[in-house]
Order: C-alpha cells, then structure tokens, then sequence
C-alpha cells in the first residue's frame, strides 16, 4: 500500500470510528465473547467488540462559548482569562500560587531553574519516565541521578534514594508517574535530612492525593501538563505551582522575558529585572483549560473506580500482577492503568506476543517506556562543550556513569514486564472492564496455543 491510500484508508476508518461513537456505541456494554472461547488472535470472538471512549473530550454546547468569547474580543494574549485558569488550578490543587505556562516540559524547566539547579549538582530522578523530567536536569547544566523503581508501585523506590546521594545532590524530582503518587512521605522525610529541595513532575498526576492532600504541593514546586493526550488537555500547556511567594513572583518573571513582577519588582525605570524567556500561555488556551476542568474532577472518580474495579478483576489471573498504591494514597489520576506481566505464567509467551493478542481482542494497550538511562541524549550533554566547560573529565566518564545509574529493576519492567491501558480506557461503562478481564483471561487459557501459532 503506498502512503497515500494509507493516509486515505487512515481517513475512511477514523470517519466511520466517529459516526459510532456520536451513536454512543461506546456506553453500550457490548458483552462480546466468554473467558472459554477462542482467543481473537487465534479467529475466535473479540473480547470486547465495541468502541472505547475517544479523547479528548469537547462538549460544543458549553466549550465553544467560552472560546469563542474570547476569539472575538481580540484579547489573545495572556489577560484575564489566564489569571482565572490560574486562580482556580491553584485552588484545585491547594496550591497558594499558579503559573500558567506553555508545557510541561517548560514548567519543569522554569522551576529548576529559577530554585538555581544548575551547574555542578546532582538531581535525584527515576529512570521510569517521559523525557523531560530528566532533560530539565541537563538543560539546567545539572547531571541526573537515577534512583532505580518499584516494579510493584512503578515509582522510584525511596529504599535506593539515599545510596544515591553525594556531597553534590541538590534535589529530588519526585516523579507521580502514570499518575500514581510517589511515596512523599518517605521522600519528603529524606530530603528534609539531607537538606534537598524537591520538585514535583505532577505531568501525569492532576488530582491525585496522599491523605487528602493533592500532589505538586509537597516539594518546593509542582509541575503539571495540559497536553493533548493528558486527563487536562488543551492542547498544550503547563503550569508550575507553589505555596513560596518569591519563588512564584520569580518564575512569573521569567516566563515573562525577565520583567518585572511582584517581589522581583526593581525600580520602576530600571526596565528588565533578570534573565528571562517568553512561557506564556495564551487566552483561547486559557478558555479550553477552564472548559476542562469543569469535568476533571467527575472524570477523575470514574477513572478511580474503573481502576479498582479492573484491579479486582484481573489481580485473580496468574502472571499478572496489577499496580500497588502506597497505603497513604486517598486518590490517584490513573492517567495510565499499568500492571506487570509475567510470562512464566503464560507458558513463556513473550509480551510482545500478549500485546498482539489483547490488541486482537479489542483492547487497545501498550508496553510504555523504553530505558531512558541508556538513550543517547546522555552521552551527547557529555559530549558537548558546555558540559565539557563546567565539568572535569572524571565527571564526564560516560562508562562509569551508565555502571553507576544501572536500573536492573527499570531495566525488567521497560522490556519484559510493563502493561499499559490509557486513561480514556477507564472511563467507560464499568461492564466495560469485565471485556478487558475476559481478554485476558482468554489469552491466559489459551497460552499455549497461542504460543504455537
Ligand atoms: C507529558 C509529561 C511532561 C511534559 O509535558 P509537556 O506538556 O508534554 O511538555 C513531563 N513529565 C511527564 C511525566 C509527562 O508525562
């Protein structure tokens, strides 16, 4: 097939793909096949023969208001509608302060920078994640450190925290990943001892909360993402937020080419304040994530209890064993649904060969991270010359710095064991999670057949 019947192909599916979900073919619960007939990959029934809920969500009646209200008063640029987003997310969160900004990636970015991470320290962070929670680290001119996981939790393991830390060690970036909360009471204990600021990567975790306290509000800051694919989507966006005054003032600054603001107010007529760059966001942005967040809160619960409901569902089948939340976790963002899978359980049937036979029986589904400790953009800051300005030759021994962030832990659940189911999974109807258990099951009685085809 050549590029363009593909694309034409792509273009019929996704059409037909819209017309069933305006049907709500989705909410309908489509009991498709037992536990006891044919695997899918094999030519039995589908598991599940329905649809899934598309993502992201856009409610024309109410979302288009707001966004066209802003489009035609020629404001686009960051005012008023900004300030409000920023307002409510802060009060969303607990948070005292909120700055809206362009990504996540940038929210990361900012903080580290304006908490002056830089040149010369080490930053503690898991190997389990998206890249920007380690390239901030680098782009700050700091080396990360990575502090191997929990298979069980999926989050960095707060035992392999404090082997990893030297005289060098600036901060912890707790990452929530998948949108399961770290382990900040363990982690927050071990910065305090070693006098470590801590910066939040809350990409994935909106809403999520340890004893009823939401995530982003433990460390010195707290970073989230509005991406597209995000449970908060704009499209793009981010913000950083924080309970520190002088801090928040400084990090509006820099977003704001270095003017200036607050308590980074020089004298009137002195002009630009410190070095900053442009991380606005925009108005129409602003309006997109204010009609998001009207659902975010319900949308959350769903995800919660489709979670535990799947959880319950699928932690009696052999070889898989479902994500562990601390027992302090009151709520979790299940921007993934993850679970570990083990193929002495399925007749030694490799995951690869388990992702092929879920996706026939019609649950979408993926294997998640690749090893972000051993992809290249470490060697190539090694490399360059401003590492090579500010560090010694000895610091830069790329041999001795892949033997000693060697993640074994990381490294089993990259290649063997990680399952993921994405958030949009989990909110459909509840008998929905019953297909996902079945295809399973399925797949996990007919392990050796499969393995034979
Ligand atoms: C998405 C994500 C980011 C970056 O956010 P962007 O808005 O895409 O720049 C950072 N960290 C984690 C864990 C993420 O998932």
């Amino acid at each position: 097939m050549n590029r363009r019947n593909f694309i034409k192909k792509g273009i019929v599916g996704g059409t037909s793909m819209l017309a069933v979900s305006k049907s709500k073919a989705a909410n309908i619960w489509v009991k498709s096949a037992e536990s006891s007939d044919k695997p899918a990959i094999l030519g039995g029934p589908k598991a599940h023969a329905g649809t899934w809920p598309k993502w992201p969500e856009w409610n024309s009646a109410t979302d288009e208001k707001r966004l066209l209200e802003v489009m035609r008063s020629g404001v686009w640029s960051r005012s008023k509608v900004t300030d409000e987003f920023e307002k409510r997310w802060a009060e969303m969160i607990g948070a005292k302060r909120a700055l809206a900004v362009v990504n996540g990636t940038n929210a990361l970015n900012a903080s580290l920078a304006q908490l002056e991470i830089g040149w010369g320290d080490e930053v503690l962070v898991t190997p389990y994640t998206f890249i920007a929670s380690v390239s901030c680290i680098l782009l700050n001119g700091a080396i990360p450190v990575f502090v191997d996981i929990d298979p069980e939790t999926f989050q960095m393991d707060p035992d392999n925290i404090e082997k990893k830390i030297t005289p060098r060690t600036r901060a912890i970036i707790p990452v929530h990943i998948l949108g399961l909360p770290c382990d900040m009471q363990r982690i927050m204990a071990i910065a305090k001892k070693h006098d470590l600021l801590v910066v939040e990567d809350a990409c994935q975790a909106w809403l999520a909360e340890i004893n009823g306290k939401k995530v982003g509000t433990f460390g010195n800051a707290g970073c989230f993402s509005f991406q597209n694919s995000k449970n908060m989507p704009i499209g793009e966006g981010g913000a950083i937020v924080s309970d520190d005054d002088e801090f928040m003032d400084r990090c509006y600054s820099y977003h704001n080419y270095g003017n200036p603001f607050g308590s980074t107010a020089g004298q009137y007529w002195a002009g630009t304040v410190m070095i900053g760059t442009k991380l606005r966001l925009t108005e129409y942005q602003a309006a997109i994530g204010l009609a998001q967040m009207e659902r975010l809160e319900q949308q959350t619960e769903v995800r919660n209890e489709n979670a535990t409901y799947l959880k319950s569902l699928i932690a009696e089948i052999p070889g898989i064993v479902p994500y562990r939340l601390y027992d302090d976790v009151t709520k979790a963002a299940f921007h993934l649904f993850p679970f570990t899978y083990h193929a002495e359980a399925f007749k030694g049937m490799p995951r690869a060969k388990f992702l092929e036979a879920l996706r026939a029986e019609g649950v979408p589904c993926s294997g998640g991270y690749t090893e972000l400790n051993k992809m290249p953009f470490l060697k190539n800051a090694f490399e360059s010359k401003y590492f090579k300005k500010f560090y010694s030759a000895a610091d830069l021994d790329y041999e001795r710095y892949m033997e000693e962030n060697d993640c074994p832990k990381n490294e089993k659940l990259c290649n063997e064991q990680a399952v993921w189911f994405s958030q949009s999974l989990l909110l459909a109807p509840k008998e929905n999670m019953r297909n996902i258990a079945t295809a399973i099951r399925k797949i996990h009685m007919n392990a050796e057949a499969i393995m034979k085809m």
